[in-house]
């Protein structure tokens, strides 16, 4: 039977391309969704897999997303929490919301989902999850102390839970990419995106397969004794010690 892969966020950008990956790969993919129905549609259709719209930050609406991939595709072996928003600004004017939300669907979310899969894949014995985090949870970003917050918590979480995971057959690994090719960087300024194209050693953005490339190899059973771990995909532009 196929491996079940849960990709959040999965319909687009990044997470669309791991969710083509992985389905290339022989897994049977569910791909969540925040409410782009559009991309979504475009995405079963395309892919010829199933999307399931949930909100992340919220435990509960987690809970019932994931009974119903349960219902249609049986237990989540596999979980990308790729999900994900920026909500910029500079510190002295970051709102109180600006940083709820962001912590919200970027950092809690993949203790909502990760929580409510965990028991199943120890019992199983088998578990991949893979968090998405980013460079500037890495290196820190000026104007994104939400994000960098969020993202530098997902690396915490990985090595605490791989820990607890390790004897059970689950691996739990982080996947930081840099500037990837998406509509979030595209939301960026030219003038701002080619300043931070320059400071990138490979001189261009990374590609979305490239992440989900990655991703596809540590869902793999070659990649077991790999966890714990932050794969860094930023063409060199910051070079964890
Ligand atoms: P996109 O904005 O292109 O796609 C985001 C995806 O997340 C969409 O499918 C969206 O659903 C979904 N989503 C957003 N909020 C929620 C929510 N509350 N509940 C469920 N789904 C939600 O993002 P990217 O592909 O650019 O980024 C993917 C991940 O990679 C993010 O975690 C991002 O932080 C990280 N990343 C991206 C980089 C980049 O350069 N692009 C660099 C480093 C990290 P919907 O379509 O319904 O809105």
């Amino acid at each position: 039977m196929a491996k079940v892969a849960l990709v959040t966020g999965g319909t687009r950008g990044i997470g669309r391309a791991i969710s083509e990956y992985l389905k290339q790969k022989g897994f049977s993919v569910a791909a969540n969704y925040g409410g782009n129905a559009e991309a979504a549609k475009e995405c079963e259709e395309a892919l010829g897999i199933k999307c399931y719209k949930f909100d992340v930050s919220d435990y509960d609406a987690v809970g019932a997303g994931l009974k119903a991939i349960e219902n249609d595709l049986g237990p989540v072996d596999v979980v990308v929490n790729n999900a994900g928003i920026t909500w910029d600004g500079p510190f002295h004017k970051m709102s109180k919301e600006q940083w709820d939300k962001v912590i919200d669907v970027d950092l809690n979310s993949a203790f909502n989902v990760t929580r409510q899969v965990w028991e199943g894949m120890r019992e199983r014995g088998w578990g991949r999850i893979i968090n998405i985090s980013s460079i500037n949870g890495q290196k820190g970003q000026f104007g994104q102390a939400n994000y960098s917050a969020a993202k530098a918590g997902l690396i915490g979480f990985t090595k605490a839970l791989a820990q607890e995971g390790a004897k059970k057959g689950i691996t739990v690994n982080v996947v930081a990419p840099g500037y990837i090719d998406t509509e979030m960087v595209r939301a960026v300024p030219e003038n701002v995106l080619e300043s931070i194209i320059g400071t990138i050693p490979v001189g261009r953005l990374g590609k979305a397969e490239e992440i989900a490339a990655m991703c596809g190899f540590l869902a793999s059973d070659e990649a077991a004794f790999i966890t714990g771990a932050t794969m860094t995909v930023n063409g060199a532009q910051y070079i964890a010690g």
